[in-house]
C-alpha cells in the first residue's frame, strides 16, 4: 500500500519520464527530417537556410512513393521496344521528371535498325560530374521461366526495369538543388540481348558514342528492387567509387543490403562508360530467382529495397563535391 503522498510522488515521476521521452522523440524527428509532401524548391530552400552542424535535411529519398512507381509502370504492361507501354512510361517518365522541376530531352537514335529513345534528365546548362542511369525497356520474352509455355511471353519488369527507373524519379524529386551537377539517364534497348536481330545495352552504347560528356561518376542501378536485396561489389565497377556508395550505404545502415565482398562480373549500361575510360560503376543484385521469368511481378519488390538504394544514393551524390 502507497499513501497519498507516494502517489502524488509516483505520478509526478512517471509525467516527468513522459515527457523526456516525448520531446526526445519530437526532437529527433525534427532533426532527421520527416518527409514532407512537398517537392522540388522547397525542399532547396530548407536545405540552404539549414545551418551547419545541424543535420535538418531536405526531403528525403522516399521508398514507398518509389514502390508506387514501380506498380504504375508494370500496369503499363510490358515496356518492350515498340509496344504501347513502351511509349507510355516514357511520356509519364517526362512528366514526373518535369513537374519536379527537372528539364528532359529525348536522344534519339538507331542500332541494328531499332530505333533507339534515351531520356536524358537536367537541371541546368553546365556539364554532368554525376550520372544516374537505369534502363526502361523490358525483355520481348520470359526466357528463364520455369513453364516452358511462358518463355515467349514479355517480362513484366518489376525488378528488371522498373525499379532502377523508380530509383531514379524518386531521386529526381528529392536530391537538393545545391547537389553538383546531376543528369538522370533512362536507357532504351538494354535487356534484349540473346533475341534474334537485337543485342544487350543498345541504348548506353548510342548515347556514350553520340553524346560527349566527361562525368566524374556514372552510376547504374538495375534490378535493386528484389525484396531479399543483396547487392555486391560488382567485378568491372570503378573500385574508388563503389567503396564510396557501399561505405555510404554501411554509414546510413545498409552494411546488410550493400556488402563489400565481389561477387558477380557483369555487361551492363555501365560497360560502354568504362570502355570510354569514365568511371562507372554497376549497382545490381544479380541473384534474382524471378529473373527474366513471367514472375517478376511487383510482389518480389520491396519498398525497403528501394529505401536502402535510393537513400544511400541522395546521400552520397549530397556528400559529392566538384573537382
Ligand atoms: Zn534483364
Amino acid at each position: 500500500m502507497m499513501n497519498k503522498r507516494a502517489v502524488v510522488l509516483y505520478l509526478t515521476l512517471i509525467s516527468g519520464l513522459l515527457l523526456i521521452v516525448a520531446g526526445w522523440y519530437t526532437a529527433s524527428f525534427l532533426t532527421f527530417g520527416a518527409g514532407t509532401e512537398s517537392a522540388g524548391e522547397t525542399a532547396a530552400v530548407n536545405f540552404t537556410t539549414a545551418t551547419a552542424g545541424v543535420t535538418a535535411q531536405p526531403e528525403s529519398f522516399d521508398g514507398a512513393r518509389a514502390y508506387i512507381d514501380v506498380q504504375t509502370q508494370v500496369d503499363m504492361g510490358p515496356r518492350t521496344p515498340g509496344s504501347e507501354g513502351h511509349a507510355q512510361v516514357r511520356e509519364w517518365m517526362r512528366e514526373e521528371l518535369e513537374s519536379a522541376g527537372w528539364t528532359v530531352e529525348f536522344h534519339e537514335s538507331e542500332r541494328l535498325g531499332h530505333p533507339i529513345y534515351n531520356l536524358i534528365a537536367k537541371r541546368s546548362s553546365e556539364q554532368p560530374q554525376i550520372i544516374f542511369a537505369a534502363h526502361y525497356d523490358t525483355r520481348f520474352a520470359a526466357d528463364n521461366d520455369p513453364d516452358e509455355s511462358k518463355r515467349t511471353q514479355p517480362v513484366p519488369g518489376a525488378n528488371d526495369g522498373a525499379s532502377g527507373v523508380a530509383v531514379l524519379l524518386e531521386l529526381a524529386r528529392t536530391l537538393p538543388e545545391s547537389t553538383i551537377p546531376v543528369w538522370l539517364v533512362f536507357f532504351d534497348t538494354e535487356d534484349n540481348g540473346r533475341i534474334e536481330g537485337w543485342d544487350w545495352i543498345l541504348g548506353s552504347r548510342a548515347f556514350v558514342e553520340e553524346i560527349s560528356i566527361q562525368p566524374q561518376a556514372v552510376v547504374i542501378v538495375d534490378m535493386i528492387g528484389d525484396a531479399d536485396l543483396n547487392l555486391y561489389y560488382e567485378k568491372n565497377s570503378d573500385k574508388t567509387i563503389r567503396a564510396e556508395i557501399w561505405e555510404t550505404a554501411a554509414r546510413l545502415g545498409y552494411g546488410n543490403v550493400f556488402i563489400q565482398t565481389e561477387k558477380h562480373s557483369m555487361l551492363d549500361d555501365h560497360t560502354p562508360f568504362l570502355e570510354k575510360g569514365i568511371p562507372a560503376v554497376d549497382i545490381i543484385d544479380f541473384d534474382y530467382p524471378y529473373w527474366h521469368t513471367t514472375a517478376d511481378t511487383p510482389d518480389k519488390v520491396s519498398p525497403e529495397s528501394l529505401q536502402a538504394v535510393g537513400d544511400t544514393l541522395w546521400h552520397w551524390a549530397a556528400s559529392r563535391t566538384g573537382e
